[in-house]
């Protein structure tokens, strides 16, 4: 845990957030500022600052991201979803802690702005 972490804060419960699916290794809660319909974020537990952190010990954890992701928006009435991982401030990262975004039920567009 990096104690001046949000998101480390929020998978402690020090800061409330509205939560999709919790357990001991990965969080998922809806996103303060919704894009979709439905938009959630998908954590880890553990602090990795970003995509390009992510080390070979993590593998499966990113790979239980997104299959939790993908059960939510399933649970959630949703079957058409795009997943994203902002990496750094110029792709629009603004969490130095590693999430997933799940965003659905709307038509999305391509290539994003
Ligand atoms: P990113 O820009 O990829 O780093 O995404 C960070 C996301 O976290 C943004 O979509 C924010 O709206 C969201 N966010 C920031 N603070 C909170 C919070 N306290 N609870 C839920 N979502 C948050």
């Amino acid at each position: 845990m990096s104690s001046d972490c949000l998101f480390c804060k929020i998978s402690a419960c020090e800061i409330p957030a509205e939560k999709l699916y919790d357990d001991d290794e990965i969080m998922a809660f809806r996103d303060i500022a919704p894009q979709a319909p439905l938009h959630f974020l998908v954590i880890p537990k553990k602090h990795i600052q970003d995509p390009a952190a992510v080390g070979t010990d993590d593998e499966a954890l990113m790979g239980k991201m997104i299959r939790v992701g993908s059960q939510v928006a399933k649970e959630n009435g949703i079957t058409d979803f795009r997943l994203v991982f902002n990496n750094g401030a110029q792709a629009g990262q603004t969490v130095f802690h590693i999430h997933m975004h799940v965003l659905g039920g709307r038509s999305l567009n391509w290539p994003p702005g």
